[in-house]
């Protein structure tokens, strides 16, 4: 029984003392004040109206200066207890540099227990308060010697509340006002080179998704430089003046589905995933035309849509995934970054874990890493592409060619031609066709074999293109049958062409084996075309005609036929 009386007695003294406790005071010393790592303490106040007189008899709770308490405490009191060591009076600053974010800060100087001074920031109003430097709030304030001050601060923010202040003596103070966020230009400049690039690609290929990735990242940046201080910094406009730019939390996601709808071409291949999407982005786009009236109306559904989003998105991806399609690992990736980082600075902002670099930037950190990793899709997409048209291409090679020698077969040559044709007529141009066969092809497989009779199609195919101009269309016919069309040469160059073909076909050697090598001969029939009243299939076969005639008259060497206008008079 007595010992449950000690218990009582000191649990009541526990609950007493922690009542009455307040954070240690800050000892202000001789030399240098830059003071940002202190205890302080804090009151919330859910009632929103609590007076300075009221709050300064009620209980504090001790805590650590840089706190972030959630979005239950939109109304706290901050209490710091100042002590001047020094012996002198002390001239310092106050610094606030959070409070670009909030709607108002109260501040409360008191001496013995009055009031010594007060001061009033509304960033609703315009114009703020001298006491505003480019997003910092800055009270200067001077210290009696010996004797403690003691400040109430009372802080508004519009959602969570992030809370610092630094106590700083005149050159901490100038030079904290000239510094400019650095970590946030960097992600910002990182974000706006992104932009740039996609701009670039954009009028490369056209590509739609690459316009909606642009202006994704270019809210992403617009809300990083708001709400972490840079635009505040650089402009010097902060509270109600910018809070309109908070339109940029709706219109991400929705340049977020718009970048999946077209990367994925969700509506041509995933029809279900599609529907999903267009449902959200219906819901989104409400909420813009709502944001656009009244902002901060908005936000609240936004910030719900804003996790259902995540939700439909990563079982969107998650189900292109399973689907096979290349992308989507990448988009799960880059998306889990974005929740997971988005995930900590929730939790930071609800107060829930200490604050940290990565804790308080993490929206930031995961909308830079989501986009670094969109980014590469982008150029992974493009290597696809690139792969699917350099198949198509040879594809088309294919179609074209005969597999052996690697000519033009007769449907590519023939249509071809006609083209070729065509321009002749109007260039009033002179052509010609040649037709080619090897002499007694048949005896050199029978010979050396059917492989060997391959390698010599390839030699002469060789010897063909070296002994031609470049304009020419040289094609197997099928066999060992070649034709070949000569643009821009009359019967007599034509002639000589074939000439010079034969002649190379005689000197050509394929080894057979290392002691025998294999000769061969071919016959050539030559025809100039009727240019303007000939097809190249009636030319074709009078070349035909012609090289008949050569195997006729002994092989191995070149005949022509009539020129196409004697034949026709012949007739
Ligand atoms: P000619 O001087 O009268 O032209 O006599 P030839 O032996 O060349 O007669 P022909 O044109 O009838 O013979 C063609 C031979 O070409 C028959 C066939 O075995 C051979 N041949 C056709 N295509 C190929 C091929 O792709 N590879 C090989 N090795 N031989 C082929
Ligand atoms: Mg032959
Ligand atoms: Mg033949």
């Amino acid at each position: 029984m007595d010992s449950h009386k000690h218990l009582w007695l000191l649990v009541l003294l526990l609950l007493t003392s922690s009542l009455a406790w307040a954070a240690p005071p800050i000892d202000i010393h001789d030399g240098p004040v830059n003071l940002n790592d202190f205890r302080m303490a804090y009151h919330v106040d859910p009632s929103k109206t609590l007076t300075y007189e009221q709050v300064r008899s009620l209980p504090f709770t001790e805590i650590n200066n840089k706190a972030s308490l959630g979005t239950d405490a939109k109304v706290t009191w901050f209490k710091l207890l100042l002590n001047n060591n020094t012996g002198v009076e002390q001239k310092l600053f106050l610094h606030l540099p959070h409070a670009y974010h909030v709607a108002s800060v109260e501040i409360h100087e008191e001496r013995a227990g009055t009031l010594l001074r007060r001061a009033h920031l509304d960033l609703d109003a315009a114009p703020v308060s001298d006491l505003m430097y480019r997003g910092t709030a800055v009270y200067p304030l001077t210290l009696a010697a010996e004797q403690p001050t003691v400040l109430y601060l009372r802080s508004h923010s519009y959602s969570h509340q992030w809370f610092a202040v630094d106590i700083l003596d005149e050159q901490a103070s100038r030079r904290a006002l000239i510094g400019v966020n650095l970590d946030i230009a960097l992600m910002v400049g990182m974000l706006l080179a992104l932009v740039f690039y996609n701009g670039l690609l954009y009028f490369a290929t056209s590509k739609k998704e690459n316009i909606f990735y642009s202006l994704y990242l270019i809210s992403g940046l617009v809300w990083i430089a708001l709400s972490y201080g840079l635009i505040a910094n650089i402009f010097d406009v902060y509270g109600s003046q910018v809070f309109r730019l908070n339109i940029s939390l709706i219109t991400m996601p929705i340049f977020l589905l718009l970048f999946m709808m077209a990367i994925f071409d969700t509506k041509r291949i995933y029809p279900t995933e599609h529907r999903c999407l267009q449902v959200l982005l219906i819901f989104l786009s409400c909420t813009l035309a709502w944001g656009l009236f009244d902002i901060a109306g908005a936000l609240k559904p936004a910030s719900t849509l804003a996790a259902v989003m995540m939700v439909v998105t990563f079982s969107v991806s998650i189900s292109l995934y399973r689907k096979g399609n290349p992308l989507a690992r990448y988009f799960l990736i880059g998306h889990s970054f974005f929740v997971v980082f988005n995930g900590i600075a929730v939790l930071f902002y609800k107060g829930l874990i200490p604050v940290s670099y990565l804790n308080s930037h993490g929206v930031g950190i995961g909308i830079v890493l989501e986009a670094l990793t969109l980014a590469y899709i982008i150029s992974h997409r493009i290597r696809i592409l690139e792969d699917i048209r350099a198949s198509q291409d040879e594809l088309k090679k294919q179609a074209s060619t005969d597999p052996l020698t690697r000519l033009y077969n007769r449907r590519f040559f023939l249509s071809e031609a006609d083209y070729l044709l065509q321009s002749a007529q109007l260039s009033q141009a002179p052509m010609a066709v040649l037709a080619l066969d090897i002499d007694h092809f048949k005896s050199v497989n029978d010979h050396y074999g059917h492989a060997c009779g391959d390698q010599v199609l390839i030699a002469l195919s060789h010897s063909l293109k070296q002994h031609s101009r470049d304009n020419d269309l040289i094609a197997r016919f099928g066999g060992e049958e070649f034709v070949m069309l000569l643009p821009d040469a009359n019967l007599e160059e034509a002639y000589r062409c074939a000439e010079r073909i034969r002649a190379a076909a005689e000197t050509l050697q394929v080894r057979a084996d290392p002691d025998a090598a294999v000769h061969i001969t071919v016959s050539i029939g030559v025809a100039e075309v009727g240019v303007g009243y000939e097809t190249i299939e009636t030319a074709l076969s009078r070349a035909d005609r012609a090289l008949y005639q050569a195997k006729h008259s002994g092989r191995n060497r070149v005949s022509t036929d009539r020129p196409a206008l004697e034949t026709l008079q012949a007739v």
